[in-house]
């Protein structure tokens, strides 16, 4: 009996009758080369099993990932009803929800109203005419953008995903130089993407998926978060029903998608602390609009600048915004003490709540005045957001020195 175990499976010859001729009786039922033959034969036998169960392996995968995704696209779609109510609702002006103004909020709009406002912007830049957008696919575009946030995060909420696309519009529609230099294309991909930016963002930072080792963490490597939003982004354009760019030529559609993927990752803060001195640098020598680097470079401090807007708002939203952020941040902070024992970076402690001013001036002075005093520079239209910059720092400043905010003024 000669026998081979193979990739799980034992293969077994039984009794040979007689010897092959030629051969010499040896007193064996077996030979060496039968040996060697069974196991050759026993080799091709294990790689096509394993062959076999690889390919089920993958298949199985791909089916169980097609589920996940049908799930997915069933939660994001919103009910027919609240597509058609969108579809249906007389849009208000730009004016009456104030979107053209730097000091736009969406604190105290109703659910309704974010959606009609984005839709406006969408109106209101030509982008719909355009880029043939069906009416009813944006609606629908819009409502799956809304549900890809999390409603539980304090902070990287739609609320937020709004007042960045805001930032964005009233840059773009109160800049003459923005307005004639950019392509339609561009503005498309910075709209797209600034609503997109922080799609499914959990209320932690980068620093904590890759330490938690989650999966994020895994499958990107550096910018783990913003690669995620980037894929939801597609994800939700290529979901029936929401595509908005499936009437762009195939040209426009396989240029447009790598800029907004670019202008999502810009918005890693690590991004931006790279590229900005580059920029600082543009914004003393002048831009050159024929240099695509230049253009790629002024997209992403343009989506930075949208991104961090909060900090140029009005001191009762400025207030009520560092409240979220923190809330958001200190969160991360106690689990971090508790799940790793360490002491969380200052921003994420609790324990320097009362520094909070101090460090609001920090973070105004290393992070965002650089940025809105080029961008003003460049583009006088912009300057609102250096002068409300300015402001803020008056008031953290006195809070950090006396404890107190000083008159509100309007
Ligand atoms: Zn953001």
């Amino acid at each position: 009996m000669l026998g081979v175990f193979f990739c799980g499976s034992v293969c077994q010859l039984k009794k040979k009758l007689s010897t092959a001729p030629g051969e010499a009786e040896t007193g064996r039922a077996f030979n060496r080369y039968d040996e060697r033959l069974l196991e050759d034969f026993a080799v091709y036998c294990g790689l096509a099993l394993q062959t076999v169960q690889t390919v089920q392996r993958i298949e199985y995968q791909r089916a169980s990932q097609d589920v996940t995704q049908e799930v997915l696209s069933y939660h994001l779609t919103a009910a027919q009803e609240e597509i058609r109510a969108l579809q249906e609702a007389e849009i208000p002006s730009a004016q009456s929800l104030r979107i053209l103004d730097f000091s736009f909020s969406d604190f105290g709009l109703s659910e309704d109203s974010t959606a009609q406002a984005t839709v406006r912007m969408f109106l209101d830049l030509n982008l719909v005419q355009d880029f043939n957008i069906a009416y009813k696919c944006l609606c629908q575009w819009v409502l799956s953008v809304r549900r890809g946030y999390r409603s539980n995060v304090p902070y990287h909420n739609w609320s937020h995903g709004l007042s960045t696309a805001q930032c964005m519009f009233a840059m773009v529609m109160s800049t003459d130089q923005l307005q004639s230099n950019l392509s339609r294309l561009e503005v498309l991909a910075l709209m797209i993407a600034t609503l997109n930016h922080d799609l499914d963002h959990r209320g932690v930072s980068n620093s904590y998926i890759e330490r938690t080792q989650q999966p994020l963490a895994q499958l990107y490597g550096t910018s783990s978060l913003e690669h995620h939003h980037y894929d939801m982004c597609l994800f939700i354009l290529n979901n029936p029903g929401s595509q908005i760019l499936s009437g762009l030529c195939p040209d426009d559609y396989r240029t447009v998608l790598p800029m907004i993927e670019k202008a999502i990752l810009a918005t890693d803060l690590a991004v931006y602390m790279e590229r900005r001195a580059e920029f600082f640098e543009l914004g003393q020598r002048g831009m050159r609009w024929e240099e695509d680097r230049h253009r790629d470079l002024l997209r992403s401090m343009l989506m930075t600048a949208s991104d961090i807007a909060a900090i140029t708002k009005p001191w009762h939203i400025q207030k009520r915004t560092a409240k979220l952020v923190t809330s958001e941040f200190f969160a991360q902070g106690d689990r971090e003490k508790e799940e790793f024992n360490i002491k969380p970076a200052d921003m994420m402690n609790r324990d320097n709540s009362t520094r909070l001013p101090h460090m609001q001036v920090n973070y105004i002075d290393g992070m965002c005045h650089p940025l809105y005093q080029t961008l003003s520079g460049m583009f006088d239209s912009c300057s609102p957001l250096l002068e409300g910059l300015m402001r803020n720092r008056e008031k953290w400043m006195l809070l950090a020195e006396t404890g107190e905010e000083g008159e509100e003024e309007e």
